[in-house]
This record gives structure tokens, sequence and C-alpha cells, in this order.
């Protein structure tokens, strides 16, 4: 059941959009002065190697990272994860990749508490080892994300960012994200909850955002990069999305900026292309 492991993909195009998306939205949590949340529902083992193990085999970050890493005309807001991304990697070699808990752990202030689920035992233990010396506040629970989410919220400072990024091996998780965010927002109206999800030919994958869509939420923002056309024979993922819930109110402007940027930089064929859409209820 747990076959899922995401160093197989650390790096890849679906990794920028996501962790690209996530710096914007706690650099903007932490503007102002008050603590807040991080909940990493399906958190990985928090940071991979991208020179020995599993992320050689494929390559992913070929196509991802590996694309910004010596660009000279990176959008400013851009600029701002590729530079994170180096800080980890202090000798300008591209060594590692940051998960989302460990891109977070980056903007993190004291004060501020990060709560990180993983369900895979191994990717325990990593995430574990990597938050051992962390400064802050960090709880890492070997446990099913979506049902850690419903016993959290809402989350005591009332801030919180809230990313769910669950591997869709099993189809049922398309549902138990539009679930997760029903019952969370029932919770916790007012918090910024993020859902990756996959671009594939499949139904349950192409009908996702469009469900999202119809969540009582005050506002919502849908971003998907396709960096390619969908496969002829209608496998493969050709690209992600990401559905915001109660979206910082600046996003969408960096995203018309950095969008069309990221097609030209990670888009492989013509096909290549992006959505970007906003509603306020
Ligand atoms: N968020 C990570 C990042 O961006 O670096 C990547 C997460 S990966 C796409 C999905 C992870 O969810 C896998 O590590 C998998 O073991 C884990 N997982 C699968 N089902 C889970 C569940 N019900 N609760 C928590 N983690 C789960």
């Amino acid at each position: 059941m747990l076959s899922y492991r995401h160093a197989f993909h650390a790096g890849n195009h679906a990794d920028v959009l996501k962790h690209f998306i996530e710096v914007q939205l706690l650099t903007y949590l932490a503007q102002k002065d008050k603590p807040f949340w991080y909940i990493d529902t399906h958190a990985g083992a928090g940071c991979y190697s991208l020179d020995r193990g599993y992320a050689v085999q494929n390559a992913e970050y070929e196509s991802g990272i590996a694309r910004l890493w010596d660009r000279d005309d990176l959008p400013e807001a851009l600029a701002g994860y590729v530079n994170l991304v180096k800080g980890i990697n202090p000798d300008g070699l591209m060594k590692l990749y940051p998960g989302s808990p460990l891109v977070a752990a980056e903007l993190l202030r004291d004060g501020d508490k990060m709560r990180l689920f993983e369900l895979h035992p191994s990717d325990t233990e990593l995430l574990k080892d990597n938050f051992a010396d962390y400064r802050s506040d960090v709880l890492v629970q070997t446990s099913d994300g979506f049902g850690a989410l419903k016993a959290l919220l809402p989350p005591p400072p009332r801030r919180a960012l809230m990313l769910i990024d669950p591997p869709y091996e099993e189809k049922q998780d398309y549902q138990r994200v539009v679930t997760a965010l029903n019952e969370g927002l029932k919770r916790f109206a007012g918090g910024v909850y993020a859902v990756w999800y996959p671009q594939l030919q499949r139904n349950d994958a192409r009908e996702l955002p469009e469900q999202l869509k119809k969540l009582p939420v005050k506002s919502w923002l849908h971003v998907a990069l396709s960096v390619k056309g969908p496969g002829e024979d209608g496998f493969g993922m050709h690209g992600s999305g990401m559905f915001v819930l109660n979206p910082p109110w600046n996003l969408h402007g960096t995203l018309q900026q950095v969008m069309p940027y990221l097609v030209s930089v990670l888009g492989q064929d013509k096909l290549a292309s992006y959505t970007l859409e906003y509603r306020e209820n």
C-alpha cells in the first residue's frame, strides 16, 4: 500500500510549482508579527539527496529545479524559492533538495509551530532525523495526515497554513482531500489550505479542481502547470496543480508574472501551458 517514495520525484517540475507556492504562502503569513502554525499532512522525508539514492534513478530534478539553478533572469518571487534551495547547498552544488517541511523550516520564525505527519515508517524516521536539531517547536508523527488534520483544527493561534500533498496512488485520496477540506473549513474557516494534485488523464484527477471550486470558502486560487500535452497513451503525469483556499491577496499577481516564465523554462513540448484562476465568493 505504501509504495510511494517521494525521493524518486524530488525536485521535479511538480515540486517546483508546489514549493514555490509554499514559499509565497509562508512568506505572506510571516509578514505579520503574530505566530502561525504550519501543518503538513503528507510530509515525506523532509530533505532529499539529488546526487545519490532514489533521486538519481530517473533524475526527475533535471526537468525541474536543475532548469532554474543557473538562470540569471528569474522573476523576483521565483528567485526567492531558488535561493532557498541554494541556501541548503552552501557549496553551490545542487546536492540536496528540501521537501515541504524543510522549505517551511527555512521560513518559520521563533514562536511559529510545525506539525508534520507521514505514514511511511522509513520516511518518518528520516523526517525525525532531519528535524532532530531544529530550533523551534516541531512535532513529527507517524500517522494518517487526514485524521491528524481533523484533530488539530482549529490551531490555537487561528493563523495557519495547511499543506495537503497526498500521493494519490490510492484513488480514494481524491475524495479524502475534498472531505478533509470540508471538515477543515467547518472547524477553521479562515485558514490557508493548499492542495497539490497531479494532472493525469484519469477522471478523478481531472475533476478534483472542479470539486474544490464548490467548497464553501471566501476565496480560492487555482494554478496548474502543464509541462507537456497529455500523453497519447493516456498515462503519465503531464503537469500538476495547486489549489489554495483563502490565498493571500497578492498571490494571483505574483503568479501572473511567474507562470509564463515557468512554462517557458520547464515546458517540454509546444503544448506546455498554465492555468490561473482566482475567485472571491
Ligand atoms: N509533501 C512532501 C514534499 O513536498 O516534500 C511530499 C509528500 S509525498 C507527495 C506524499 C507522502 O505522503 C509520501 O511520503 C507518503 O508516504 C505519505 N502518505 C501516504 N498516505 C499518507 C497518509 N494517509 N497520511 C500521511 N502520509 C501519507
